[in-house]
């Protein structure tokens, strides 16, 4: 048999975390079985979902690089279909109508709590044939009034529900349309889903999706129901605990590497290793590793997993994302060094990737004013013999290179009897805006000669506007 797995979200706001990794055990599960992973939108909820919601969904799965091999399909798309099955059941005397008005349910609902008896439909019409003529109606399912539904859930292990918890399940609404848990049912059989990964709070739907499933003859999934996500004070994780959206991730910086390694780790475990590739992930997961318990959001250990990523992944690769964030500060690549070789530099300097932006603006585009605690303590009178000096030795390289560039550094140094530092600090900030780079020789290897030796003048400038202050 071969593997169909699927995500099926409901378009309401974003791609939320939980969602994320339930999709990522999902396409895990796919991949690591030769399978096929199916991407459905469940829109039923027309008041609810948004064309926005539709498009955060797949972009967030785009980003993950979570793609599906069948779909996106929509469950708007399908009702002729969720319709003509319904028809079969009424016609095969599976499903029935039920006319029973609301208040008349609510009513015998009242006294089924006051007798301290769950509520539930009574099967009133479930065998009546005196149907009113021109009044509104439900079509209900058959549930068996016998047995029990039993299935071994992956993550949560045998479950049993009596026939007798379950009352006769609507199936389309007095308006005509199908109600989420049928169109589960078709979908999944339709699809040929044969395993079944989605979030703990489905668990109740699952025995009830069962019972239809059966009804059709068509087969029963394998089931994995993943528990929540925790934020890191133990409530369910919302908004109050930071980012929920996995767009907002990589507005915030990260890559999906990082958040793919994070997600995967957060309720699934392989010993105590914590770094997995892609393709280890997909070699790795199974079903039956998902832990039980809750899993708590940790976003010092996502933060390290993307300072491990930007400094290993290779260059290119952290470039192509980091790109986006150069792109969202307004600066243009175009006019400096090749990202890849900012990356190598500065790589082990930054958690985020929109860090790497901010503090790599210096070497697409010139700044404006330098950082002012640093042109504080390194502009000063007593700099400026030295950056004339290395102004000149730098002006005069013929190589533009590592090398060379710190060769002229020592030698103002030697030259002046100075420390490094007094020639390096007040270069660096010259050269970069700020007390903070990477070592000089790379840096300015990666600026050009000329804009070295004009924002030398800039420093200089500065120095000599504040001595006549
Ligand atoms: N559409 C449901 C949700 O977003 C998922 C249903 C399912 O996976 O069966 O919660």
């Amino acid at each position: 048999m071969s593997v169909v797995t699927r995500f099926a979200p409901s378009p309401t706001g974003y791609l939320h975390v939980g969602g994320a990794r339930t999709a990522l055990y999902s396409w895990l599960y796919a991949k690591s079985q030769g399978g096929e992973f199916v991407l459905r939108i469940e829109d039923t909820d027309i008041e609810r979902s948004t064309e926005d919601a539709k498009q955060a969904i797949l972009d967030g799965m785009e980003w993950l690089g979570l793609s599906w091999d069948k779909g996106p399909y929509y469950q708007t798309e399908r009702f002729d279909r969720y319709k003509s099955i319904i028809q079969t059941m009424l016609d095969e005397g599976k499903a029935y109508k039920c006319f029973m008005p609301a208040e008349e349910l609510d009513a015998i609902r009242e006294k089924q709590k006051e007798n301290g008896e769950k509520p539930r439909y009574p099967g009133t019409w479930r065998d009546r044939t005196d149907h009113p003529e021109g009044q509104p109606f439900v079509i209900r399912f058959k549930n068996p009034l016998e047995g029990s539904v039993v299935f071994d859930d992956h993550v949560r292990g045998r479950i049993e529900i009596s026939n007798k918890e379950l009352d006769d399940l609507i199936i389309q609404r007095s308006d005509g349309t199908p109600t989420y848990n049928f169109c589960v049912v078709v979908d999944d059989w339709d699809m040929g889903i044969t395993h079944v990964v989605r979030g703990e709070d489905h668990i109740n739907n699952t025995p009830r999706q069962i019972n239809i499933l059966q009804a059709l003859g068509a087969p029963v999934p394998e089931y994995a129901h993943v528990s929540m996500i925790l934020g890191d004070d133990g409530k369910k994780l919302s908004k109050r605990h930071g980012a929920v959206s996995v767009m907002q991730y990589r507005d915030d910086g990260y890559l999906p590497q990082a958040v793919k390694n994070y997600l995967v780790r957060l309720g699934w475990s392989h010993g105590d290793q914590e770094i997995f590739s892609e393709q280890e992930m997909i070699e790795l997961f199974s079903l039956d590793a998902i832990g039980q318990s809750a899993s708590a959001f940790n976003t010092e250990k996502l933060i390290w997993l993307n300072q491990h990523y930007i400094k290993t992944l290779p260059a290119e690769e952290v470039a192509s994302h980091a790109s986006w964030h150069f792109e969202q500060q307004g600066i243009s690549l175009e006019n400096g060094p090749a990202l890849t070789d900012v990356i190598a530099i500065q790589a082990d300097r930054v958690k985020t990737l929109k860090e790497l932006a901010d503090i790599s603006c210096y070497f697409y585009q010139d700044f404006e004013e330098f950082d002012a605690n640093a042109a504080k303590k390194h502009l000063r009178p007593v700099a400026k013999e030295a950056l004339e000096l290395v102004q000149q030795k730098l002006a005069a390289i013929s190589e533009w290179n590592p090398e060379n560039i710190q060769a002229a550094i020592n030698a103002t140094a030697e030259e002046l009897e100075i420390g490094m530092g007094k020639v390096g600090m007040p270069l660096r900030v010259a050269a970069t805006g700020s007390g903070n780079s990477p070592s000089l020789d790379v840096t300015l290897n990666l600026l050009s000669q000329d804009k070295i030796v004009e924002r030398i003048n800039k420093a200089l400038t500065f120095i000599a506007n504040r001595e006549n202050s």
